[in-house]
């Protein structure tokens, strides 16, 4: 047995630029010579949504599958998810919506502008074509769908592109939503014959002669497995969410949620997929962005739930973004201010906001956060710059423009859209806290999700699915249902190239 090092394979990295990585030189890939101790057709590596949706595909088309779970459970991060997706031009979004002439090439644009110049257009406008037949796909398993609705704006992206695309199925759309879509993949992965094994970490792969996958080791009862693959292997085991010396490497943000904020990514999710692969001689790339939200608030989550009147400022006290710009947008400026300034970022608000219709607090969880100080309460604004540390002349400048502008009804520095009224009474202040739903960036990969080398060609029987693959997300989360969505289309693309393969 020989153990090949590898080096790193990073082909033009990603938005938060990548450097010669210690995090990844360390693994290693077993060459030919490994005397396999069981054989499958098609490995899957991870049973979350994406690697169910794989292992659902390929047995289905015949493949005989085996799952590698590490956890105890299935579902991984997907169970967690609120299991809604993205899909433009389906009939239920004709029926459940106003938008009747939507189209996956208007859903292909607004993906592309958001990428940000950091994302493989190709995949995205598959993904984006690829949607509305996974939205049938998943109606033949019996899933039903309630509600269609839309993610809040980018301000530099045409307006034109938005509409309602994000699918919601029964039980779906609230915490822990997400194990009714891991179920239903795991129970049609199950009935065609797919198996999965739990508490089961694969770790390494093997390579044939010429360098193409032939199987992998699973470390299983504390003992390590080899397992063939005629077919080939499908890396389904998540992103770096939770790899804290990775994160430092690739993605600046993601560790500043390791190390600071929250995440609530599963455990499980050490970015395993990504370094077998690049041991394996694949290309990683796509990494800096992430899937931050405000946890509190949930603020520009869903445009039927428009912002209350606010405004967020830095450490100084000046306003740096588009408050009810989606998400991920925001929360990417929130991290810039927070690391270039040193200090915290505050969503300030006062009693006239609690009068709002979308206000996030009320009377009583206003006065139970004052007395646990996650909100500060100050009589004047000068008050309240001083008690979070902000310029006292800046904060009450923003405050000044703020009301000066909204009360015209626009917002002419930002560009928002909801929540524009001036702000009186006693002033309140919310530090923010970055709520972590994943990293962004994986193994490259091509239309049928075969993992690519840095130069571009395939690596032979080798796929990377769901948020183990890169560059089908840019630099910030487009908006809720993106992941889903494409943890499905990779999943499905990856399960029904690797089943059409010959065995070998
Ligand atoms: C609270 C929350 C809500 C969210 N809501 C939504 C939503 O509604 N819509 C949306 O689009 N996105 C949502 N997201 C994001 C989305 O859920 C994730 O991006 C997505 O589920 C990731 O799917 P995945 O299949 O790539 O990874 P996972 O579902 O995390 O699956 C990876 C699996 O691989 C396993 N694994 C890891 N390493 C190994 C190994 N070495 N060997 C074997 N197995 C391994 C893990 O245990 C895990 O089961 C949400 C995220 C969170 C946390």
């Amino acid at each position: 047995m020989i153990s090949r090092r590898s080096f790193l394979k990073i082909a033009a990295a990603g938005a938060a630029g990548v450097a010669a990585s210690s995090v990844l030189t360390g693994c290693s890939s077993k060459s030919s010579g490994v005397k396999f101790d069981k054989t499958t057709d098609v490995i899957v590596v991870g049973a979350g949504g994406a690697g169910l949706a794989a292992a659902a595909q390929a047995a289905a088309d015949g493949a005989k599958v085996l799952v590698l779970e590490k956890a105890g459970i299935a579902g991984g991060t997907t169970n967690y998810s609120g299991g809604v997706m993205q899909a433009a031009g389906t009939s239920v979004q004709k029926e459940l919506t106003p938008f009747k002439n939507d189209t996956p090439e208007n859903h292909y644009k607004l993906w592309s502008a958001s990428g940000e110049g950091y994302i493989d257009e190709e995949l995205v406008k598959d993904m984006a074509y690829g949607a509305p037949e996974h939205i049938e796909w998943l109606t033949g398993m019996g899933m039903k769908w309630t509600r269609v609705y839309g993610h809040c704006h980018v301000p530099y992206i045409d307006d034109a592109l938005y509409a309602d695309r994000i699918h919601v199925y029964e039980g779906g759309g609230g915490e822990g939503g997400g194990v009714i879509l891991t179920q239903t993949l795991l129970k049609a992965a199950e009935s065609n014959g797919a198996v999965v094994e739990y508490n089961s970490e694969a770790f390494e792969l093997v390579l044939g002669e010429n360098g193409e996958v032939q199987g992998l080791i699973v470390k299983q009862d504390g003992k390590e497995v080899a397992v063939k693959a005629s077919k080939g292997v499908i890396l389904a085991a998540g992103s770096i969410d939770q790899n804290k010396e990775m994160a430092r490497e690739l993605s600046p943000q993601q560790y500043w949620d390791l190390d600071t904020q929250i995440c609530l990514c599963a455990k499980t999710d050490t970015g395993d997929g990504i370094r077998m692969a690049n041991a394996a001689g694949a290309a990683i790339g796509g990494f800096g962005g992430t899937i931050d939200f405000c946890g509190k608030t949930g603020a520009a989550t869903d445009n039927a739930f428009p912002m209350f009147p606010h405004f967020i400022v830095n450490k100084k006290g000046q306003r740096f973004v588009c408050e009810d710009a989606t998400y991920a947008y925001h929360y990417r400026a929130i991290f810039q201010q927070v690391t270039q300034l040193q200090g915290p970022t505050w969503m300030v608000f006062a009693d006239s906001s609690l009068k709002d219709k979308f206000t996030r607090w009320t009377p009583d969880s206003l006065k139970k956060d004052i007395s646990e100080g996650t909100v500060i309460e100050a009589s004047t604004i000068e008050e309240l710059a001083g008690k979070i540390g902000a310029d006292k002349d800046i904060l009450s400048a923003t405050l000044k423009r703020w009301n000066e502008t909204s009360a015209k009804g626009s917002d002419p520095d930002f560009d928002r859209n909801t929540g524009i009224a001036p702000l009186s009474g006693k002033f309140y202040a919310y530090k923010n806290v970055s709520f972590n739903l994943g990293a962004i960036g994986g193994v490259l990969i091509n239309k049928d999700a075969q993992a690519l080398t840095p130069s571009g060609e395939v690596l032979p029987r080798l796929y990377a699915a769901g948020l183990n693959a890169g560059r089908w997300i840019g630099p910030y989360y487009p908006g809720s249902g993106t992941a889903i969505i494409g943890l499905i289309h990779w999943g499905r693309k990856a399960g029904a190239h690797a089943a059409a393969l010959k065995n070998i």
